[in-house]
């Protein structure tokens, strides 16, 4: 039995207005005849992955079902996942719902195990890694949780061959002090003028990074490297490209807003033709913002002429390659784009890209992919049985983040069934789309499946013996010595301790470590 409960947000670490429907069980499941859990056995769960889905799905799971204890991995030996290394370090307030998961870690029922990638080799080399397969043992339930850390490509000539073209994804994990991009070090010197492809909100983080002045950026938690480059940047003008128009295009209000506000930043117009002219038959959204479009498209006081930087929004262009400026050179030039139409009305969002044959070519010495992160599956996937959803990028589920798999019956029709005890939440779930509000609203989704499964006595792993979570794992995978460079959750407060100091030496909240090394040589 489920009932819908008014959750004021902030109670669940999220500003906004509230309040939000949950579905949340009516009680705690201890008396209730489920799977039963006591202090001997409680209920096991391993949790991949330390962003918004594992604290949200863990948060809600410890809270209904009593006895619930969670582990918790994460490949690098700090938490919190795109909260960290993704969102934007001049948006410190959607950073607040650390102190939910801080919360919810300070639970004695809940242990970090950091610095350990499950089933995949650790992408640093003094990280851990542990089978999948040894998880499978010693656990009631596991929730894969571990997001999506690739980027799509274009499939463009010049993509992997020219210097200057980044994907999105490293230079926002770069300036964020994100280890496996700590290297980047990317190169804006060599122009003025910098594509980014794609119309989404990273995009804009990726144009306002390189537009915002750099005083404003020293006072957030940026990673010192990023500051620096920032600082020699010669990038002037940004040019952020989408297939479609302004009613198609995937970024909102607040992050056009925020750009159209940069000082000594001005917007050059958008093409008229784009925007509807009866903007009162739009829904609120994007009447809201092709107003603000329309705004800036007119606005007089500040012409790209007046402001040192500027940006656009230029639309209907589809990348066909990247260009040097000349056969020995490998150094990025310019970017050629095919003009595209729409297949129906420009203002029918669900219009359409055609190619017209006519192509543009734009000067660029620096140009980001911003097309979207991806998710793929663990290696041990295959052997397991457990299908991918390659198409879409998620782990095949239920909707509800059961994990599920196809079964060919005696009729030889295909049925689905869910495999005990796997569960997936956030965007390894759903892909790679939606904030933090949206991720935490599945993640409890998650929650609510386990639960119900829980309540009906579904069958989970392992639940007819006694499970021993991490200390199992343990003493199966860990050689002698391994185990000092487990970071737990005293260590990460002691790594976050010291990353605020050395901020404060420098009137900044706070200095992150960029390596793993650094990260570890804090805890001794
Ligand atoms: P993640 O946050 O990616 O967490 C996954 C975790 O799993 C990571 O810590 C990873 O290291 C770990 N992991 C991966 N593989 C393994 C493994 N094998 N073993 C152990 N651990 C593993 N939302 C907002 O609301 N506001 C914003 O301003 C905002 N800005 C964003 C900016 C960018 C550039 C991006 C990409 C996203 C932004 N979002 C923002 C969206 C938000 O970050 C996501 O909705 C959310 O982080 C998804 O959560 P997740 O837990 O599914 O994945």
């Amino acid at each position: 039995m489920a009932f819908v409960a008014r959750v004021k947000p902030r109670a669940i670490g999220l500003r906004g207005r509230w309040p939000l429907q949950v579905h949340a069980p009516c009680r705690m499941y201890s008396q209730h005849p489920a799977h039963h859990t006591t202090t001997e056995h409680p209920f096991r769960v391993a949790v991949i992955g330390s962003g918004p889905a594992g604290f949200y799905t863990t948060y809600k799971l410890m809270a209904k079902i009593q006895g619930t204890k969670v582990d918790m991995y994460e490949s690098l030996p700090v938490p919190f996942g795109l909260v960290r290394f993704g969102v934007a370090p001049d948006h410190p307030e959607v950073k607040n719902c650390q102190e939910k998961f801080e919360e919810v870690a300070s639970s004695p029922d809940f242990n970090f195990i950091g610095n350990v990638s499950v089933g995949t080799k650790s992408d640093h080399p003094d990280g851990l890694t542990v089978p999948l397969a040894s998880l499978f043992r010693h656990y009631n339930a596991i929730i894969f949780a571990y997001g999506a850390a690739q980027d799509r490509k274009l499939g463009i000539p010049g993509e992997d061959q020219l210097k200057g073209v980044y994907s999105a994804r490293e230079f926002v994990g770069w300036y964020n002090g994100l280890p496996e991009h700590a290297n980047l070090n990317p190169d804006l010197t060599q122009g003025d003028e910098a594509v980014v492809i794609g119309q989404g909100n990273v995009a804009l983080d990726v144009a306002r990074m390189l537009l915002e002045d750099v005083d404003v950026l020293r006072k957030t938690d940026i990673a010192a490297h990023a500051l620096e480059t920032l600082s020699q940047s010669r990038v002037k003008r940004v040019h952020v490209v989408g297939r479609r128009g302004p009613m198609q295009a995937a970024f909102t209000i607040k992050e056009v807003r925020e750009l159209m506000k940069l000082s000594d930043v001005s917007f050059h117009p958008v093409d008229t033709a784009l925007l509807p002219t009866d903007l009162k038959s739009l829904p609120r959204a994007p009447r809201r913002l092709m107003e603000m479009l329309a705004k800036g498209t007119t606005a007089t006081s500040q012409s790209p002429s007046e402001t040192s930087k500027s940006w656009s929004l230029d639309f209907c262009l589809t990348p066909k390659a990247f260009s040097s400026s000349s056969p020995d050179s490998n150094q990025l030039a310019s970017t050629t784009f095919e003009r595209t139409t729409l297949s129906s009305s420009p203002f029918d969002p669900n219009a359409y890209a055609l190619p017209t044959g006519e192509s543009l070519t734009l000067p660029s010495s620096v140009a980001f992919r911003s097309i979207g992160y991806k998710s793929t599956p663990l290696p041990e996937f295959q052997d397991i049985n457990i299908p991918f959803d390659e198409r879409r990028g998620i782990i095949s589920n239920d909707g509800h983040g059961r994990v599920q798999h196809e079964e060919r019956t005696r009729g030889a029709e295909m049925s689905h069934g869910s495999f005990p005890g796997l569960y997936c939440a956030g965007w390894v779930k759903t892909g790679p789309t939606g904030v933090i509000a949206s991720t935490m609203e599945n993640a409890f989704a998650t929650a609510d499946a386990i639960i119900e499964d829980w309540v009906s006595r579904t069958p989970f792993l392992n639940v007819d013996r006694k499970c021993h979570g991490w200390e199992g794992v343990r003493s199966e995978v860990l050689k002698s010595g391994d185990e000092k460079r487990v970071v737990d959750w005293s260590g990460w407060r002691r790594i976050d301790e010291a990353e605020r100091e050395r901020g404060k030496e420098r009137g900044r909240l706070r200095e992150k470590f960029t390596r793993t090394g650094e990260m570890l040589s804090v805890l001794g």
